[in-house]
């Protein structure tokens, strides 16, 4: 159901928030714990949002969740809520759980192709009942971005995470930390806008809008797949059980530095038979800065004899989601490599 809360006579846009859970919307119950709370207590928690001159209305997860519980059904909900209502709206604001978010904001991004408006995802690390809540500075500075324009279209037209005064490419964004504010950084792609007293748009990083795009909708998601983090000392077991796990189509293998992996014949051997057998394996780095480059040193060279896909730039979180997308939507091996090879929504250079 969606709620309108109709504050401006002449709003300047229309956004439709998505209200999923996370630390932003929890109040104090009775009993005086925190716990996640109804949109209309937000509400009352930040009365700045009557004056925005935004028409605001709200749809909200029932119950809200932790986004620790966040799996592939809530990201289909939430892209059909905005492929439902796409035309009815200017932005889409999604209140969402840390923990997750940038895992959600990718899965949207390859979900949601030929945006043409935006969908950004804000939250908290503290509660928006708390006088110290960085939840209201996000959530109203998310709702400020959503409704800008310029020339008369929107100037964000891709998923994004608004987060302690920057606005990241979804696909590229990455919660690295859970004691401070500023709990997102983009690594490998520059800040989309930064806000301070005006909101500083990097306009030749940002996706542009292009009249012609029409919203393609991919609501289909695999989980038939695995992410492998290789530390040193791991052994020949526990690889083997990992990929002898039923069904499995994908692999995203958290590599070292520039994608290297040991080179013992019985490690290659393994990843060998997986891809003989029809397993996509794509490479990503434990770092959170570079690039894959499979073939720079001896102990990444035999990779791409194998098949590995090489994941380039790609976060962990993309990687994952990207082959949820891929397997979900392609069927053939063909079309799913391709898919991870090619950058769809901005995710890889
Ligand atoms: N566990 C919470 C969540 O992800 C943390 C947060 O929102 O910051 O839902």
């Amino acid at each position: 159901m969606i709620s309108t809360l109709d504050f401006s006579t002449n709003p300047r846009a229309s956004i439709l928030i998505i209200y999923t859970g996370g630390t932003l919307g929890m109040d104090y119950n009775e009993h005086g714990a925190l716990v996640p709370c109804d949109f209309e207590r937000i509400v009352a928690r930040v009365p700045v949002l009557k004056e925005l001159n935004i028409n605001l209305s709200v749809t909200s997860f029932s119950p809200p969740i932790d986004s620790s519980n966040v799996n592939s059904k809530h990201w289909v909900q939430i892209g059909r809520l905005i492929e439902e209502n796409y035309e009815k709206f200017d932005g889409f604001i999604v209140l969402h759980g840390t923990d997750t978010m940038a895992y959600s904001a990718s899965a949207l991004s390859f979900m949601l192709q030929g945006l043409n408006k935006p969908v950004i995802f804000t939250g908290a690390q503290l509660p928006i009942a708390l006088p110290r809540s960085d939840g209201r500075e996000n959530f109203v500075t998310a709702l400020e971005i959503a409704a800008d324009k310029r020339e008369g279209v929107p100037i964000i037209s891709e998923v994004c995470v608004f987060f302690n005064h920057l606005l990241l490419r979804g696909n590229r964004s990455k919660k690295v930390e859970s004691r401070h504010f500023d709990a997102f950084e983009s690594e490998n792609y520059p800040v989309l806008a930064e806000a301070g007293i005006v909101i500083d748009y990097n306009f030749t990083a940002l996706k542009a809008y292009k009249a012609a795009n029409t919203l393609r909708f991919f609501p289909e998601l695999s989980n038939d797949i695995v992410v492998l983090k290789l530390f040193p000392g791991i052994n020949e077991k526990t690889v083997a059980h990992i990929l002898s796990v039923p069904n499995l189509r994908g692999l995203v293998m958290e590599s070292y530095g520039s994608g290297n992996v040991p080179h013992q014949p019985w490690f290659l051997n393994l990843l060998e038979s997986a891809v003989n057998k029809g397993v996509v394996v794509l490479n990503v780095s434990q770092c959170n800065g570079g690039n894959v480059i499979q073939g720079k040193y001896e102990s990444s060279s035999a990779l791409n004899k194998l098949g590995v896909i090489s994941g380039r730039d790609l976060t962990t979180e993309a990687a994952t989601t990207k082959m949820m997308h891929a397997f979900g939507s392609y069927n053939s091996i063909d079309e799913i490599r391709d898919c991870l090879i090619h950058s769809i929504s901005g995710e890889m250079n």
